[in-house]
């Protein structure tokens, strides 16, 4: 595979622009000849209370958001709104945990594998996002049914520490080592409106195209301004700049799931349709993205059939 550096990605995403959705459109179609929308859907697992400063993150215990700190959910609810999730259609199911990470020696470990083996009984692709992992803990959760496991880049490596300081960028890069020894597939991406430059988000995929192997998922997220975080006032994403991201994504890393995830509720439905002719092929799918409106469950399927992508289908319970 061709690995893109920031030049040749900073040429095709400077290409005149329907150019650049004309290429990608290609890619897209000889990767993904299904035209397929996968949903997923995401659940917070244990919300609020978070020891990190993420600026975005209405979770973290720095700011004063208004959110209820939750426990860690029991193993029953989880597995209920994962079957609700698989009748509606989801064939990704994503649990994510607010805390700084997990290791295999925390009191809290059992609970969460033991939730993972009934998740996975289900059939459906299992990822979850719980932070810094070790190596250990890492193979435990593969073992225990996780297939990939989500965690961010969020930003270019330069602009990292005006976004987070409780941890680095090499600290992400870490776990993402540790998940990829383990023999989890990686869903990596980042977010888009926190002040950073155009070039920034470039610096950001180059780093997601050193991946080996490359990463099988890569959403990309536009900045919901959360009350009480310091990014609470930053103005919404150019919907060109992000069809531009989109496409060079694809163009890049054409057999990565190129996930459109938070921040839809201020994308129009055209603006929703230019991403997905620009290669974007997923969606998070339910009325909630951890604390984060989403559109409703009926305004997309409506929004799908209206553009006529199929919706990935599940596979057969597992017996
Ligand atoms: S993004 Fe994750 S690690 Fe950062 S504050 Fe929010 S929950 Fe914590």
């Amino acid at each position: 595979m061709t690995r893109f550096d920031l030049p040749a990605l900073k040429a095709l995403y400077d290409l005149p622009f329907f150019e650049l959705i004309s290429q990608a459109r290609e890619v897209y179609r000889a990767n993904w000849p299904e035209h397929e929308v996968q949903l997923c859907t995401l659940m917070s697992i244990k919300t609020g209370g978070c020891s990190e400063d993420c600026a975005y993150c209405a979770q973290s215990a720095h700011y004063s958001t208004g959110l209820e700190r939750e426990a860690l959910a029991p193993v029953a609810t989880i597995v209920e709104t994962a079957e609700r999730a698989r009748a509606n259609g989801s064939t990704r199911f994503c649990m994510g945990a607010a805390w700084k990470g997990i290791t295999e020696n925390d009191a809290k470990f059992p609970q969460v594998l033991e939730t993972v083996r009934e998740v996975a009984k289900l059939g459906m692709e299992v990822c979850v996002t719980l932070g810094q992992l070790t190596p250990e803990a890492a193979r435990q959760l593969r073992a225990a049914g996780v297939t990939a496991y989500n965690h961010n880049l969020d930003t270019s490596p330069e602009f990292y520490p005006n976004i987070v300081t409780t941890h680095t960028f090499d600290d992400r890069l870490a776990t993402i080592r540790s998940v990829q020894a383990a023999g989890m597939s990686v869903c990596c991406g980042g977010i888009i409106g926190m002040g950073e430059t155009e070039l920034d988000r470039l610096k950001m995929l180059e780093v997601l195209c050193s991946f080996d192997p490359a990463p099988e998922s890569v959403p990309i997220n536009c900045l919901m301004p959360m009350e009480g975080t310091p990014l609470s006032e930053q103005p919404p994403v150019d919907i060109f700049q992000l069809v531009r991201l989109i496409a060079t994504t694809r163009l890049a890393l054409p057999k990565a799931r190129v996930r459109l995830s938070a921040g839809r509720t201020r994308l129009s439905k055209e603006g929703q349709a230019l991403c997905f002719f620009a290669g974007a092929n997923s969606i998070f799918y339910g009325d909630k993205l951890l604390t984060a409106a989403n559109p409703g469950v009926d305004a997309d399927r409506s929004l799908l059939a209206a553009l006529d992508l199929g919706i990935t289908k599940p596979q057969p319970l597992a017996v």
